[in-house]
Parts: structure tokens; sequence; C-alpha cells
């Protein structure tokens, strides 16, 4: 960094997703006089509202992106510094812009968040879904399109499979059940129903308008690719319209993995069907799809390069910056929240991470707390929030909440199940592992959310129970109060 330092901030945030945001949001509220930095790469940053505590560890929230301005004016210690972060120095404690500016910090804290992870790059026929900008390039390609293969089985993959309205659909799973990163063979069972009926009437509104990016003043520079914006929350799809060229819809399921990809000109054209499509994707049975483009949604990649070179920051086997329960990383003064770190504390035995929207608040939350706690020397100590996982969310338009060992994840063969399912309306999967509950899915309307994270809690023993425990003709709440 040949640059000379232009000021050094007492602390300074790099991301304005919504770990970084509510970081900011935190340290600002509990030492208003400090002086505080969010660097980040959109002009854009992610603001929770309507934040709403279910039950002890259920939150449900919506997400607006705002221009950062507003955030500015919100808090006058903050300054907000585009454009993104080029490199890091944790010897010096600096950073410096892609403008080539050099900031110092006295507390930094990484919330640069993920990208999606590509079966292939910069082949224009693969599109991965991250943020706003990407949803609309993805729309914008998909109203032209007759045929799409979606790749990949989790959160984003499934929204999509449902919410694509005319045009064909190929939807290609390595896994035997749709969905399994949040749910077992039985719910995806009940689930599947649904992509056949019809859907109901969206009266909502987008909740999260869009703001039109400014243009950037005279002389000055802005990044702002497709990868560097905020991730998109859990109404992405709200306000734009997922429809491709034809009438009718169809998903086709094919658990199978995918290993090629390749343009068609590529291809033994002898060997391909009748009939010319951009982009030809061969599956690991062997069959081979011909279709407008590809929709990687197989996960996400920690956005940690520009931060590594030089430094000696411990990364996790997923790539992610490695943080203890105090959201530090290993190097001095940095820490880390959101989807570019990785939780490496030693669990409690009812959570996990997953790279969700409620953990990049907690994580954002928390790790402010912790920089806050650190500079005034109090103690603090791992949040609560951390003892059970829950999450919230809706898919194929029903209400999902998923509690702590949700499908039984790392217990091996010590579990037992219990399910209670009424098609079309609601599907309930309990955990118990030595006859106490250690985790649950709720399909629909059920209520019981609040009872069943009291009893994890609580870790009763619930052997007498057995089957009762689900019996519709109980009422569980009123039985264990
Ligand atoms: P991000 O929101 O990705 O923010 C990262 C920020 O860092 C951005 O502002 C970016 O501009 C900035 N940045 C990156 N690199 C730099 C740099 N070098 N310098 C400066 N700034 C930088 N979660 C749910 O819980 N429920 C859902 O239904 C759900 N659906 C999703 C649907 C889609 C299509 C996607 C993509 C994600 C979905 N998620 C969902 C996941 C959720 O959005 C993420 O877990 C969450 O947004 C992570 O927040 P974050 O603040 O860590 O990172």
């Amino acid at each position: 960094m040949a640059h000379k330092k232009e000021k050094t901030f007492q602390f300074m945030i790099v991301g304005g997703g919504i770990a970084g945001v509510t970081c900011v949001e935190q340290l600002s509220s509990q030492i208003p006089s400090a002086d505080i930095a969010l660097i980040t790469a959109g002009s854009h940053i992610k603001a929770v509202t309507n934040y709403k505590q279910v039950s002890k560890t259920l939150e449900e929230f919506d997400v607006e992106e705002r221009p950062s301005s507003v955030l500015e004016a919100r808090f006058p210690n903050l300054t907000v510094i585009h454009p993104a972060v080029k490199s890091l120095n944790t010897q010096s404690h600096t950073v410096e812009t892609a403008d080539g500016r050099v900031f110092g910090y006295e507390k930094l804290c990484i919330c640069s968040g993920g990208r999606p992870k590509l079966l292939t790059q910069d082949n224009p026929y693969v599109l991965g879904i991250r943020d706003t900008d990407s949803a609309q390039a993805f729309q914008k390609q998909l109203s032209k399109a007759k045929r799409i293969v979606i790749v990949g089985n989790g959160g984003i993959a499934l929204e999509l499979v449902y919410e694509v309205e005319g045009c064909e659909v190929i939807w290609a799973v390595k896994d035997k059940a749709i969905g399994n990163t949040f749910f077992d063979a039985g719910a995806a069972q009940f689930l599947i129903p649904s992509l056949e009926a019809d859907k109901p009437e969206r009266a909502a509104p987008c909740r999260r308008p869009r703001y039109t990016t400014e243009e950037p003043a005279a002389g000055a520079s802005q990044t702002f690719t497709a990868e560097s914006g905020s991730a998109l929350g859990p109404d992405w799809h709200e306000g734009i319209v997922l429809r491709g060229a034809e009438t009718g819809f169809v998903a086709r399921t094919h658990p199978l993995t995918v290993p090629f990809l390749f343009p068609f000109h590529a291809l033994n054209f002898s060997s391909l069907p009748v009939g010319t499509w951009p982009v030809y994707i061969l599956l690991t049975n062997g069959k081979t799809f011909g279709c407008d483009f590809v929709v990687s949604a197989t996960g996400v990649v920690p956005n940690t390069e520009p931060f590594l070179h030089g430094n000696n920051f411990a990364l996790a086997d997923d790539a992610g910056l490695q943080v203890d329960d105090h959201m530090m990383t290993s190097e001095p003064d940095v820490y880390a929240a959101g989807d570019v770190c990785t939780a490496c504390w030693e669990h409690s035995p009812l959570w996990q991470q997953m790279r969700l929207w409620t953990q990049a608040r907690q994580m954002g939350w928390y790790a402010g707390r912790c920089m806050a706690a650190h500079v005034l020397s109090e103690p603090i100590e791992l949040d609560f929030c951390f003892e059970l996982f829950s999450h919230i969310t809706k898919f194929f338009n029903y209400k999902v909440v998923l509690l702590g060992k949700f499908n039984a994840q790392g217990l091996g063969p010590n579990h037992e199940l219990l399910v209670r399912c009424t098609k079309g309306q609601e599907y309930v999967k309990v955990v118990l592992s030595g006859g106490k509950m250690v985790g649950a899915v709720l399909i629909g309307e059920t209520d019981l959310e609040e009872t069943f994270e009291n009893l994890m809690l609580n870790q009763m023993d619930l052997t007498q129970y057995g089957e009762e425990l689900l019996n519709p003709n109980i009422d569980i709440e009123d039985y264990f109060d």
C-alpha cells in the first residue's frame, strides 16, 4: 500500500448487506460517539424493517434496499465509503479501496457476504442469482426462454422451481429428494403436489422497493458488479415477474449430478437431439438436455479474496473466515460476520450455521456487541440466539419453521422420528434423541413452534408421551403449560 492513509476510524465495517448494516447499527447505538466507517461495494445497503421476535429464538423481518445516505443521515458519526475494498493489511491495520484510497482502523469487521458457486465461470448461458442486478438479468433472459435447467437443491432452487411460469423447467438435483438442504424425503413428498397446483393470486406489493442507482458524481469512480451487490433476501422474487416465453408450466426432477456443461458447438452434433438450443447440459445419467440457459443454484462461496493476500487468516473447510465465539478471526482486531464467516466455536448441540438471512442479522448484531465490549473492556458471552437453530420461511406458499437439528444433522442412527401429515395442509416432523426433542420441521399453520422450541430448550424427557406428542386431538400447548 504505497498511498498515504487518509484517516483512521475506531470501527470499520466492510459490506453493506444485512450483517454489515446490523453491525453498524449496533455499534452506533452502543457507543454513539464512536467514529465508524462502512465501506461497501454497491451504492445501496440492506436494512432490516418490521423486525418481530416471534418466540425466544424465532424472528421475522422484511428487508429493504436503501441508498447508503439514509444510514449516514441516521448516524451522524458514520462515514460510508465507496468503492469496494481492494486489499487489507492487518499488520498496519489499513485497507485500500478500489480507487486507491487507504484508511486505517482500530477494529475491523468483514461482512462481505458470498457469491454464487457457478457450475462454470464466464459462460453467458450459466447464471447465478445473488443480488437485485443478477435477479433482473435472470428475469430478462427468462422472458425469452422456452426451457431452462435449474441445478441445485437448496432454498433458491426450490423457490425458482415454484415461481417460474411460462417456461419448461428441468430441475437437476443430485439428491434422492427435493430440497434436501431443508427437508427430508417425507416433507419433499408433501410439497411436490404444490408444483402442479394453481398458485394463489399474489396481492401483496413488493416489500423491498428497488431504488434506482444514482449516477456517480463526475470524477468519482464506482464499482458495482453483479457479484458485488448484497445478497437478496427471503422475498427476492416478489415484484419481479418470473415468466418465460411459453404458456403453461412443467417441472421435472432429475435426481442426478451435473458434471459437464458446454456450448453446443463443443458437442458431437450427431449425438444431439434435433433442434438447436443455445446450450446443452449433460447429466450423470448420460442424458443431455438443450435449454436457453442454466441457473446454477448450488450455494455460495464466501467473498474473502480481497482480504487474504499478505495476511494470515485461518479458513474453514467451506472457505469462510474462521471466527471464534466473539466473532473474531485469527487476525488481531479483525472480526467477521454473515455469509463470509464460518462459526468455529463449539456449537450448542441444537445449533448449526446456515448461510441465511436471520443468521447474517444475528451475527452482525453480536459482532457489533463484541467489538463494543472489547473496546469498553466489558465481558461478553455468546448470545442466546446461538443456542437453538431456528428459521421461518416460505416454500411453495407454505409457512415453514425449522428448529434445532431439524434434519437429524449429525445424529447418526441415534434418533427417532415422529411424523404427522395432512395432505395439502400440514407436515409436522419431530426429531427425538434419547427421549428428548432435538429438532422439528413444521410446514403449514401448525402453531406448534413455540411449544416445540420450549421443549427443545428445556430438554425435557418426553419418553412417556411417545407418539401422543403429535396426536392432533391433544392440545399440546395446554399440555406442557
Ligand atoms: P450480503 O448480503 O451478501 O452482503 C455483502 C455486502 O458486502 C454487500 O453489500 C457487498 O456489496 C459488500 N461487499 C462484498 N465484497 C466487498 C468488498 N471487497 N468491499 C466492500 N464491500 C464488499 N436467506 C434466508 O434466510 N431466507 C431466504 O429465503 C433466502 N433466500 C435467498 C435467495 C437468494 C436469491 C439469495 C442469493 C440468498 C438468499 N438467502 C436467504 C441468503 C441470504 O440472503 C444471505 O444469507 C444474507 O444476505 C447474507 O448477508 P451478508 O450481510 O452476510 O452478505
